[in-house]
């Protein structure tokens, strides 16, 4: 396998090892159960799981599941499923953070009991107006001052189910006046009468996402918590819990920048969005930049693993070209998508000197730059299809496909010449009649040059196929980033066509997400859920064949 690039944290984990810090590395890869995994995730897994497998030691996955209400066994699912597609696995078992809620009860029991605690009854708004802003410092809440006993007779009480939700808080008493507001007396414990999906009803109130991170890692025994620069500001926070109580090991958390990219959103809240409305058929819809929509388009694991290490890990946020997306995408099935041949947009095509009856059957190369990759076969009859745009009436000199009086090459197959065209009552071109050359099958025609070659199918052999072509979802490069317009006007109405295609025969014993190459037409994926179905066959378009990747 490829090594991957160097970037700064794995140059710190190197010069760490090698000071003997500690004797193997643990990574985590967190999500929460409230969606889908997309593209973005792909760049935190593989960095997580990278390391863990470039320095021989573990990468856990965890399950941050502090919100009931958003969470869902289907999105558990999904999450496992993407993970081991993209070609990873997890140390050990699958932990949650709610595996640890004993646990974080308990510490936030030893800070109410060291004074680090309190519990707060301000209500939402009074709080944000006690926290003051980046300009003004916080005032102490009006709660601050109560005794211990208080504080855990109040906090037994929350637990116990006394308290109405949202009727009192747990907070971390810090310092309102520190210039990072995170540090103003965070919260540590909402009441919320809310069903868990692993713990069910046991708990009404839930640790807020600061005090359980840090604590879950240091459980675990993570000893690099990676995380997005959104968490920068969170980091003081972050070891002020791991400094003050009694955690078995001590985690670090280091940021590097989110993965953006053009064309395309990367939040959860908006992906679902376009399912719960109804703009994409689904989590796994194709035009999703989700792994499941990506892995539905025809993209490769490996194509994915190479993008996120093209896109490299930094600390500066940029917007990654989809074009690059592609681009290893196309790397990828270039090298190891078998060749295949499919017309979209048929015209007949009657070779007028070929035997009626006769039926010949070439072997031809699945790939052309790898025998490994076998052979197939295509019938050859007097009655073919090729794409009407590879006809011309009136072409230009440069015209190097079919045109009358002129001769192209047949992908794997003879020369033929266009002798005449049969035109309908509109005068629309709807059959070409041709000669072939036999003297040409493999062999170069003599004393001339033919320049063009296009693909065909023999009509009798054809198999009609739905094609499903797809588009960018989204028609603006940065449909996330403007104030003013909604992401959904951007949304792109022609982000789908679906059409007839006349497939090659072997293509009949395509099985779901087999991928090809469509010759000339682009990159192609059988539909992993609807190809096959009623001995329908379903071709989703992956990728042209054409890349626009500036490095
Ligand atoms: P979203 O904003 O889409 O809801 P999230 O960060 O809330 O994403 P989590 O489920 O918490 O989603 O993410 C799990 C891990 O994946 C986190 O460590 C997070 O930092 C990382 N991650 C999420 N989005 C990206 C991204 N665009 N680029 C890199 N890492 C990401
Ligand atoms: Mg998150
Ligand atoms: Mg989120």
């Amino acid at each position: 396998e490829n090594t991957p690039a160097p970037n700064f944290i794995r140059t710190l984990i190197q010069e760490e090892l090698a000071a003997g810090q500690y004797e193997q590395i643990v990574t985590r890869f967190p999500p929460e159960p409230n969606g889908y995994l997309h593209i973005g995730h792909a760049k935190s897994i593989c960095l997580n799981f990278g390391l863990a497998e470039q320095f021989d030691g573990g990468c856990n996955l965890r399950f941050d599941d502090t919100n009931p209400e958003k969470e869902s066994q289907e999105y558990i699912d999904s999450i496992k499923a993407d993970v081991e597609w993209l070609g990873f696995q997890w140390a050990g078992n699958i932990h949650f953070t709610s595996d640890y809620f004993d646990q974080l009860y308990g510490y936030a029991v030893e800070l109410i009991k060291s004074g680090k605690a309190y519990v707060c009854e301000l209500n939402a708004e009074q709080m944000r107006e006690y926290r003051g802003s980046l300009t003004e410092a916080g005032k102490d809440s009006p709660f601050r001052d109560r005794s211990v006993e208080e504080n855990l007779d109040l906090f037994e009480r929350m637990r116990a189910g006394e308290f109405d939700d949202g009727a009192k808080v747990l907070r971390a008493k810090i310092d309102m006046s520190a210039p990072n507001i995170n540090l103003r007396d965070p919260i540590l414990y909402r009441i919320r009468r809310a069903h868990h999906h692993q713990t069910g009803d046991k708990w009404c109130i839930y640790p807020s996402y600061d005090f359980a991170h840090g604590q879950s890692d240091a459980i675990e025994g993570v000893t690099h918590s990676i995380c997005t620069l959104e968490f920068e500001d969170h980091r003081p926070l972050y070891n002020w819990f791991i400094e003050n109580l009694p955690v078995p090991s001590q985690p670090k958390q280091i940021e590097f920048s989110r993965l953006n990219l053009n064309y395309t959103v990367t939040s959860k809240r908006k992906l679902k969005q376009l399912v719960d409305e109804g703009h994409v058929a689904g989590w796994d819809d194709p035009r999703m930049p989700t792994l499941a929509g990506l892995r539905r388009r025809g993209y490769t694991p490996a194509s994915l693993r190479k993008f996120c290490d093209m896109a490299g890990v930094t600390r500066s946020d940029g917007v990654v070209d989809v074009a690059m997306l592609y681009h290893a995408l196309r790397a990828d099935l270039e090298e190891n998508a078998p060749r295949a041949m499919c017309v979209l947009n048929p015209i007949k095509v009657t070779i007028t000197n070929y035997p009626e009856d006769q039926v010949e059957e070439f072997t031809v190369p699945s790939h052309p730059a790898n025998e490994a990759m076998g052979e197939r076969t295509l019938p050859f009859s007097r009655t073919l299809l090729i794409d009407a745009e590879d006809f011309m009436e009136d072409a230009p000199k440069k015209f190097f496909r079919l045109t009358q009086g002129k001769e192209v090459r047949l992908r794997n197959s003879y020369v033929i010449k266009c002798e005449d065209v049969v035109k309908d009552e509109q005068g629309e071109v709807v059959e070409l009649l041709c000669t072939y050359d036999p003297e040409t099958l493999g062999k170069n025609p003599e004393g001339r040059k033919v320049k063009g070659v296009i693909h065909w199918v023999s009509e009798p052999h054809a198999v009609p196929a739905e094609v499903r072509l797809y588009e960018n979802l989204f028609t603006d490069p940065n449909p996330d980033s403007n104030k003013e317009v909604d992401f959904l006007e951007y949304v792109n109405p022609e982000s789908l066509a679906v059409t007839t295609g006349y497939c090659e025969p072997g293509l009949l014993t395509a099985a779901p997400e087999d991928r090809f190459q469509f010759e000339r037409v682009g990159y192609f994926c059988a539909d992993r859920f609807d190809h096959g179905k009623d001995d329908k066959l379903v071709f989703n378009k992956t990728v042209g064949l054409k890349d626009s990747w500036a490095k």
